[in-house]
């Protein structure tokens, strides 16, 4: 009699990328699960004992799956809503600064599961989730896209991405822009203590932390230094301290944020925190396009990882971030897809393919542009660093059991020349066949095996209705706003700040 073992797995004669140190291929290699983990890997593995169930996976590329180091799951139900634009033109619409709240609960709940569901389809396992509440973040919006990575079966880390000063202040130029009526609506505005946020990262460390079999995970996040408090921004750096958990930053993502350093700070925001003392390893620095040679140091110096996101920074203007000099300076590069509202797709193989191509157009020496295995090292061991989750993208013995199948007989892969850069440049998403999550077989035969799919679709667009209703008066108020931050965006798109970062200067 065989005793049942589902969680012992294996997958046999695939060919196999292990993305490990040795950068290790076999053409026919089999791969034993157990528990989650990778138990063995090799060509022709002896496996004894019973197997809950054997995948055939002849013609196939195993691969680790890929790890999404920015998103921001509160886009999913904005793809294709706006045209490119401005980043701070952009966020009045993408978090319009007078919003009323909405119910969150199931509403989050199902927008996260939209965008987790496509991300299991591109072979997409692990995503750190920078998610910000409108106009206020809630234990029960918070549980909401917890519960959501939880049921899917993905491998999540999820941040709150909550500022918490008045408007105004993120920018600069802006409070003598606006009328004296804006002004008051803005200061008005629903705002939450430090206190109230540190109460709610609390209980999602408390409760969410190592939830789901250890696949969901709690990050920190400040959205930027300029948007919160000094004491809050402490606050989290000593949370992410305490528990060793990433600490999500954006900064220096736009020309306008680089004036505002100088404006307010009197320094580069690299800098600025940096002499707080909160510049570390832990950090996951998002964007950083508008920084110079000093800034590069110091986050060299730091251990902090850049979390790079070429599509959203094309999408919304915002320049080609300096790749060969980081990465020359030596600090690690992750890739993220950013959010739905500004990669619409959520498919970073895009991100992937994009990083790859951009950085021709900063440098003239051929020999300085990123190559494909550069580009897949950002993906797997960048990634894994941002998360600070070193068991993941790599197939070594140990290692969770992220894995994705891909076919080969597909026009991508058709012929095989170079592995690597046919993942690069050749594959969309769509030789996706398999993706396994913890151990587990979450998509397969073209569906996500956790969910009914299309009953998910159906209630995103019936919610999408509600949504858009409510949302309504604030997208108005935005309008009324848009002109002050147009002459804000001209005005410190016209300062020389000793910099280009965009083909037009
Ligand atoms: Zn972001």
């Amino acid at each position: 009699m065989t005793t049942s073992t589902p969680d012992r797995l294996l997958i046999r004669d695939a060919h196999v990328f292990a993305a490990d140190d040795a950068g290790t291929q076999w053409p026919c290699a089999d791969i034993l699960i157990e528990a989650g983990r990778i138990a063995a890997i090799g060509p022709g593995l002896a496996v004894e004992g019973p197997i809950g169930r054997v995948i055939e996976a002849k013609g196939m590329l195993a691969i680790p799956g890929l790890i999404n180091a920015h998103f921001h799951s509160p886009g999913n139900l904005m793809r294709g809503m706006l045209d490119g634009l401005p980043l701070e033109i952009f966020m009045l619409y993408e978090v319009p600064p007078l919003a009323a709240g909405v119910p969150v609960g199931h509403l989050n709940y199902v927008r996260t599961l939209l965008g987790a569901a496509e991300m299991l389809r591109l072979g997409i396992t692990s995503v750190m989730d920078d998610a910000f509440h409108v106009p206020v973040a809630s234990a029960e919006g918070i549980d909401g896209i917890a519960r959501a990575y939880r049921d899917i079966g993905m491998r999540a880390r999820l941040a709150i991405d909550q500022p918490n000063v008045v408007e105004y202040e993120k920018y600069p130029f802006l409070h003598d822009l606006l009328t004296p009526a804006m002004r008051a609506a803005m200061e008005s505005a629903p705002r939450q203590t430090d206190e109230e946020l540190l109460a709610l990262y609390a209980h999602l460390v408390s409760t969410w932390d190592g939830a789901g079999d250890g696949r969901i995970g709690a990050a920190l996040s400040c959205s930027a230094p300029q948007r919160v408090t000094l004491p809050y921004f402490v606050g989290l750096s000593e949370l992410s301290e305490r528990h060793d958990l990433p600490f999500n930053c954006h900064i220096l993502e736009s020309k306008l944020q680089r004036v505002l350093g100088e404006e307010k700070y009197g320094r580069s925001l690299v800098r600025y925190v940096h002499d707080l003392g909160h510049l570390d390893a832990r950090m996951v620095v998002i964007h950083a396009i508008w920084i110079d040679e000093d800034d590069m140091a110091l986050l060299a110096r730091s251990g902090a990882t850049v979390a790079h996101n070429p599509l959203c920074n094309l999408r919304l203007g915002s320049g080609v971030m300096p790749f060969r000099a980081l990465a020359d300076a030596g600090v690690p590069i992750a890739l993220g897809t950013d959010e739905a509202t500004v990669d619409d797709t959520v498919n970073l193989w895009g991100v992937i393919k994009q990083a790859g191509l951009v950085h021709t157009l900063s440098d003239d020496e051929y020999e300085r542009w990123p190559a494909a295995p550069e580009i897949l090292s950002c993906l797997w061991r960048g990634g894994a660093r941002a998360l600070r989750w070193p068991d993941i993208g790599h197939l070594t013995v140990g290692a969770k059991a992220d894995i994705a199948l891909l076919d080969l007989d597909t026009y991508a892969f058709t012929p095989l020349n170079d592995l690597r850069r046919q993942l690069v440049y050749c594959e969309s998403g769509s030789s996706v066949r398999m993706t396994i999550a913890a151990g587990r077989v979450v998509f397969e035969d073209g569906r996500v095996t956790t969910i009914d799919e299309a009953a998910l679709r159906a209630e995103a667009r019936a919610l999408m209705a509600g949504y858009r209703q409510s949302l309504g008066p604030a997208l108005e108020e935005a309008r009324r706003l848009e002109p002050a931050y147009r002459a804000m965006v001209a005005r410190a798109h016209a300062r020389d700040v000793g910099l280009r970062r965009r083909l037009t200067g």
